[in-house]
């Protein structure tokens, strides 16, 4: 008997008539009402612990991978503005947040980047940290994260 889910179970979908959709209003609900508004400090260290898990599962072997793979998911469509022997800045244009109301200085695109964090761990033998420096519903012009890598 199976013990564990993988990604590639997520695809077998049994449904006939409701297919493989759910609306953006259910994944922002359970995001941003359910992880952020319920848990402790806008839910912090479970969104990072929960976001490296769901990366690390992903079928990922390059970066281009990873990005490729953010877009076909619709959390966004990523795109590389920088990037040095150390340093990755990656801005998320479409990000599932667009259109939210603006709170000054709410970042809430945590997850997305522990995602982002977790593939990018399972391709890299280096450490690598993800920041969320910018986001549509802190009133920036798009969502963008800042990777470090420790070498
Ligand atoms: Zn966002």
């Amino acid at each position: 008997m199976k013990e564990a889910f993988t990604y590639e179970d997520m695809k077998l979908i049994g449904r006939e008539k409701l297919g493989n959709q759910v609306p953006l209003e259910l994944f922002r609900t359970i995001r941003l009402i359910g992880l952020h508004q319920a848990l402790p400090m806008g839910g912090k260290g479970t969104t990072v612990t929960i976001g490296r898990k769901i990366g690390e599962s992903l079928p990922v072997s390059t970066l281009e991978d990873i990005l490729a793979l953010f877009e076909e998911l619709q959390i966004g469509i990523p795109k590389i503005v920088y990037q040095d022997e150390h340093k990755l800045r990656i801005v998320v244009e479409e990000c599932f947040c667009k259109g939210l109301p603006v709170m000054e200085g709410k970042m809430v695109c945590d997850l997305e980047g522990a995602i982002l964090e977790g593939a990018l761990h399972k391709i890299s033998k280096d450490k690598v940290a993800v920041r969320e420096v910018k986001c549509n519903v802190s009133g920036d012009e798009h969502c963008e994260y800042e990777v470090r890598y420790m070498r």
